[in-house]
């Protein structure tokens, strides 16, 4: 069968090869960072069909293209980086170790594609070392030029790499963490990458790894906002296309196992890490280039619904109470899929402030502060952002006191033992 939306069969993204094979569908659910202040409780609320696709060509996993993204990162876009201290002490390690490879100095331009609020940014700005970010969303644009980030509110593509290295310069490096899957027309960011970058430039970009994906049950990862999701394999194919090279990788735990890859032009003399054939390697063995791993991927996916809805019902059986911690985009893919509401995950707490008040899109489950939590004491917490676990376990030590369980959704759901 051709997907088709409408009278468009659906095409991949990057070969544009005609897509024939689901890799999961979770459904129908609405934009997962569009959180409804309670006046629109009442209203019609748009709900977009959520299902990811496989290229039997370029192994590209793509969701199936309904809603164009300027509908997703308008003003009202609810996510701001610097939230999570965790991700606040990658970035800073990041730009650490950067600095030092790659010699940074105040005679360099470095460039961010979405920067966000200028969370990783403001680490070379205290160094001295100039920077531009870009993003999409004018409200964290408005944040980052608050800490002293200049920011350029623009999606990036080749036209704004043009203007940028005719009006300020090529850039020394070009960073992009959790943006490849943001991005809906890839050739044409990756080819706006090689027109920024100067000749002996680098850029590094991180993006959360499918072989991860397959194998820890993380559906709750694809939602409308993301519409692509990569092996290396994949990406590297991407970049060669381009004119570009990845020369080294790294695995890393964020978002529940991330690559960062280093790309340089692919005329530099640079030798490629054997770290590139390394994880090659574990995807080829891990088949994510065969078909029926996709197929027993939905399969798990169906089995962690009926797990967690079960776990949930017995919890209320039981009398306990259970409250949710964290209001990521995944949870929201996870609640919907799974068809939980309120009555049987009555609120949920969460450190950003721009969310208190609203209410979770589709399930309509109230966000609060965390201080909720100690007028409540529930006797169970469902960790949304389950990549946080270790993170939001040390902060909610204090739960202890009434005895408080976590449990973890992903990869199959679970009560975590007490400390
Ligand atoms: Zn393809």
């Amino acid at each position: 069968m051709n997907y088709r939306v409408g009278e468009t069969v659906q095409q991949c993204r990057f070969c544009k090869h005609t897509l024939t094979h689901s890799m999961v569908d979770l459904g129908s659910s609405p934009l997962c960072e569009d959180f409804l202040v309670e006046a629109r409780l009442h209203a019609p609320e748009f709900h977009y069909p959520l299902e990811a696709l496989v290229c039997e060509q370029c192994w590209l996993v793509q969701a199936v293209e309904y809603t164009s993204n300027s509908d997703i990162f308008n003003h009202d876009y609810g996510y701001y980086s610097s939230f999570s201290t965790s991700w606040l002490a990658h970035a800073k390690r990041y730009v650490d170790t950067i600095v030092e490879r790659r010699s940074l100095d105040d005679n360099c331009f470095v460039v961010e594609i979405a920067s966000n609020d200028g969370y990783l940014l403001r680490n070379f700005v205290e160094r001295g070392i100039p920077c531009l970010g870009i993003d999409p969303a004018s409200n964290v644009a408005e944040a980052a030029r608050e800490v002293g980030v200049d920011t350029e509110v623009s999606f990036f593509d080749t036209a704004l790499a043009q203007r940028l290295a005719t009006e300020r310069s090529k850039a020394d490096l070009i960073i992009g963490n959790n943006v490849l899957a943001h991005t809906p027309y890839i050739n044409d960011f990756v080819a706006a990458v090689k027109v920024l970058l100067k000749p002996e430039g680098m850029a590094t970009f991180e993006f959360p790894h499918l072989l991860e994906l397959i194998q820890n049950n993380q559906f709750d990862t694809i939602y409308h906002e993301h519409f692509s999701y990569y092996s290396l394999r994949t990406v590297q194919a991407m970049f060669v296309h381009a004119g570009l090279k990845i020369v080294d990788v790294e695995l890393l735990k964020s978002a529940g196992g991330s690559l960062r890859i280093y790309i340089e032009h692919d005329d530099t003399t640079t030798a490629v890490s054997g770290s590139v054939q390394t994880v090659l390697d574990a995807e080829h063995a891990g088949g994510l280039f065969s078909l029926p791993t996709y197929t027993a991927f939905a399969d798990r996916v169906v089995g962690v619904k009926h797990q967690l809805l079960e776990l949930l019902l017995n919890i209320r059986k039981e009398g306990k109470t259970v409250a949710g911690y964290g209001a990521p985009g995944k949870g929201n893919t996870l609640l919907n899929y799974c068809g939980i509401k309120p009555d049987l995950l009555p609120y949920t707490v969460d450190l950003n402030h721009h969310k208190h008040g609203r209410y979770l899109p589709g399930s309509h489950i109230p966000v609060y502060p965390t201080e909720r939590l100690q007028e409540t004491r529930p006797d169970y917490i469902l960790i949304l952002p389950w990549n946080l676990t270790r993170e939001i376990v040390e902060q909610l030590a204090y739960t202890r006191e009434w005895g408080a369980r976590f449990i973890a959704p992903i990869p199959t759901p679970v009560i975590l033992d007490q400390a």
